[in-house]
C-alpha cells in the first residue's frame, strides 16, 4: 500500500516527501510536534493537542500555519489516505525556511508535515503485561513542556533504556526527583490507592494522556495526587506506571533493579487502563 504525507500545503507520496535544507526545523530543531492517536478511525483528544500545540508555538512564537479546522481536515486526510484507523498521526510545525541565522528570519512562513502509521502499541502483551524502567539523569533543557523537536536527550534516554533491555527511561532531575520518561509521563500509586504524578510546570511535558486520565480517575472517585517522587519511592510503591499516546497506560513492574510490589500490574493501574481504553473505544462501542 502507498504510504502519504502533508507537506507545505501538498499531499505527497511518503516515499519522495521533502523539504527544503534550510528549513530551521532541521538546522535549529526550530519547530514543535504533536503526536496524536487515532482509534477507530477517530483523532484522539484532539483539542487537546491543538490547545498544547498552540501553547508550544506561541511560547517559541512561531506562527500557527493553519486554523483548527483546515488542520483538521489535513490530519484526517492524512489518516484516512493512509488507511490509518488504528494508529497515530504526526504533525510537525517549523519556523520555516530561511538561510542559516540563528536570530528569527524576519517573514518566514512556517512548514508544516503531517505523517500517519498504523499500529495499535496498546494492546501489545508486552506492554499488558508491564515493562521495565532504567532511571537517567535528566540533561534537558529548562523547557520541556514546550513539545518542542529538539529531542536529542530524550532520543539518549530512550537509547540507554533500550541497550539496558528496558522500555523507558526516567528521567531524573538534580534533586533526585523523577521528571519524566523519554516519551512519557511518570505515575506511582500509594498504598492507599491514590495516584500520584508530577505536576504541570516547566520541568515536564504535559502529557495530554496524562491530563485525560486524572480526568478519568478522578471522575472514578480515584484521589490523584500531583507532586514529584524519587524512583526509590516508586520502586517502593504499591504500583507504578506510565502513559503516553503511543502506548496509552503501561504497568511499570520493575525500576532499574528492583521489582514493583509482586512484579505484576496493580489492580489501580489495571482500572485506569481500562477507563482509559474505555475512553478512547470509538462510539458505540464504549461499555
Ligand atoms: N513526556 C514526553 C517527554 C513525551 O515526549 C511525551 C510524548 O511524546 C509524553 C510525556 C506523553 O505525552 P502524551 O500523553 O501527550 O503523548
Amino acid at each position: 500500500m502507498s504510504r502519504w504525507a502533508y507537506v507545505n500545503g501538498r499531499y505527497v507520496p511518503h516515499a519522495t516527501a521533502r523539504t527544503h535544507v534550510e528549513d530551521r526545523g532541521m538546522q535549529f530543531s526550530d519547530g514543535v510536534y504533536e503526536v496524536i492517536a487515532v482509534v477507530g478511525g477517530e483523532l484522539v483528544d484532539a483539542t487537546l493537542h491543538y490547545e498544547r500545540l498552540d501553547r508550544s508555538l506561541s511560547a517559541l512564537e512561531i506562527t500557527a500555519p493553519m486554523r483548527r479546522a483546515p488542520l483538521e481536515a489535513v490530519l484526517r486526510e492524512v489518516a484516512r489516505r493512509n488507511r490509518v484507523t488504528e494508529g497515530i498521526v504526526y504533525l510537525q510545525v517549523n519556523r520555516g525556511v530561511a538561510p542559516r541565522n540563528h536570530a528569527f528570519p524576519r517573514d518566514a512562513r512556517p512548514s508544516m508535515v503531517v505523517t500517519a502509521r498504523r499500529g495499535q502499541p496498546a494492546s501489545s502483551p508486552a506492554l499488558v503485561e508491564g515493562v521495565r524502567v532504567i532511571t537517567i539523569p535528566d540533561i534537558r533543557w529548562r523547557r520541556r513542556d514546550i513539545k518542542s523537536v529538539s529531542l536529542l536527550a530524550n532520543v539518549l534516554a530512550k537509547q540507554a533504556a533500550a541497550q539496558d533491555g528496558a522500555f523507558e527511561a526516567w528521567q531524573v532531575d538534580e534533586d533526585g526527583m523523577v521528571t519524566e520518561g523519554s516519551q512519557s509521563n511518570a505515575w506511582m500509586v500509594e498504598t492507599d490507592g491514590a495516584v500520584v504524578t508530577r505536576p504541570p510546570s516547566h520541568d515536564i511535558l504535559t502529557g495530554i494522556t496524562r491530563t485525560r486520565l486524572i480526568d478519568l480517575a478522578r471522575r472514578d472517585g480515584i484521589t490523584v495526587i500531583e507532586r514529584a517522587f524519587t524512583p526509590r519511592e516508586a520502586a517502593r510503591a504499591r504500583e507504578a506506571f506510565l502513559t503516553s499516546t503511543s502506548s496509552f497506560v503501561v504497568p511499570v513492574v520493575q525500576i532499574d533493579d528492583a521489582v514493583v510490589a509482586n512484579g505484576r500490574p496493580g489492580a489501580v493501574t489495571e482500572r485506569l487502563r481500562a477507563l482509559y481504553l474505555d475512553f478512547v473505544a470509538p462510539r458505540g462501542k464504549r461499555n
